[in-house]
């Protein structure tokens, strides 16, 4: 089959390798289409992502809507020729923290299109993959492969917005306006946060906000910044999600958050230790809660987007045949008028 695979930083070759086999309990899965994540951009320019690094060669993607080429023996869903998106985090189903409902929290974890083990765990970015049969979640006939491949980044914003308890009717602020933050702005209004505001030093990022609904949006390096703030909220933010993995912005949350506000961390921040002002959690009694990857969360997704509840149209900005994944990964760089670049697999008939 054809694969995009990751040799090194900036090293991306499409090649024919072998096709994966699905062992038991697993199933092999036709890929349609795959969104190109932050974290494959990560691996992408540099190799490695954080303390990831992978031991050989390997293909990243898991952001995706496939057919279900074949099952292994005894697995009785879903059916082959179903369509699925996946939920790429395979946790081990028996520990203390997967019996107790905190999947995303399982040490034993296999990540799809990921360096976390050792070796890394083949992705979608070629024209088949396998995933454990329990990883499938079918979707509506009616919604397309674009939307069934943000299923994945989507439940990262449900899992984050879920953290937070009820956001009904909270003043919400977003910071960092990267597909995540979007997602998240999108999932807080439609939970009923009000205002939601969404701040981005990029200013073609706040218009994208805008066009997803933003009540507002900031540039957390104006001058008058405090000043805005004072004037959208009053004495600050009730719920704030910081969704750019940048110091600074998780720094200046601690000023823009209300006394007994929340801050919710979902951006990666690296591996170095960042300072913050940490007396405020006794003073102000704020809450600093972390949200990794999501919960059992996709069908949910699915419904939200089945019923419009949720738009995630707008999101989808350019989709490129798997050939061109290099020249797509580059182009998901432009941080000014791209939002999600997928990638769309059409896999020959004896390519397996
Ligand atoms: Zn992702
Ligand atoms: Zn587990």
């Amino acid at each position: 089959m054809l694969a995009g695979v990751l040799h090194g930083a900036k090293d991306l070759r499409i090649e024919h390798v072998a096709s994966p086999v699905p062992g038991p309990g697993m199933v092999l899965l036709r890929v349609r289409r795959v969104g190109i994540c932050g974290s494959d951009m990560h691996y992408f320019e540099h190799g490695c992502c954080g303390a990831f690094v992978p031991t050989r060669p390997f293909i990243m993607g898991h952001e995706l809507t496939a057919d279900v080429a074949a099952v292994a023996d005894g697995v009785t869903a879903p059916a082959v020729g179903a369509r699925v998106t996946v939920n790429p985090a395979r946790a081990c189903g028996f520990c203390d923290y997967c019996k107790a409902g905190r999947g995303n929290l399982c040490r034993k974890t296999i990540m799809l299109g990921s360096a976390s083990t050792t070796p890394p765990t083949d992705g979608a970015f070629a024209e088949y993959v396998t995933v454990r049969a329990d990883q499938c979640h079918v979707l509506p006939p009616l919604m397309a492969d674009g939307l069934g491949a943000m299923m994945e980044p989507f439940a990262v914003a449900l899992h984050a917005v879920k953290r937070a308890g009820s956001v009904a009717g909270k003043r919400v602020l977003v910071t960092g306006g990267g597909p995540i933050g979007l997602l998240v702005l999108i999932t807080a209004r439609a939970f009923g946060a009000t205002p939601v505001t969404l701040s981005d030093v990029v200013a073609g990022r706040r218009e994208s906000a805008l066009g997803c609904g933003a009540d507002a949006v900031l540039d957390p390096a104006a001058a008058d910044l405090a000043e805005q703030v004072r004037e959208l909220t009053g004495d600050g933010f009730d719920v704030i999600f910081e969704a750019s993995g940048a110091p600074p912005a998780l720094r200046q949350a601690f000023d823009l958050v209300r006394p007994g506000g929340m801050i919710v961390q979902i951006g990666t921040l690296g591996t170095a230790d960042v300072p913050l002002p940490a007396n405020q959690l006794m003073a102000r009694e704020i809450r600093f809660v972390g949200s990794f990857r999501y919960g059992n969360v996709f069908d949910e997704a699915i419904r939200l987007v089945e019923t419009g509840r949720v738009d995630l149209e707008p999101l989808v900005s350019e989709v490129f045949p798997l050939a061109n994944l290099p020249e797509a990964m580059r182009r998901a760089f432009a941080k000014d008028d791209v939002i999600k670049v997928q990638i769309e697999v059409n896999p020959t008939p004896d390519s397996i």
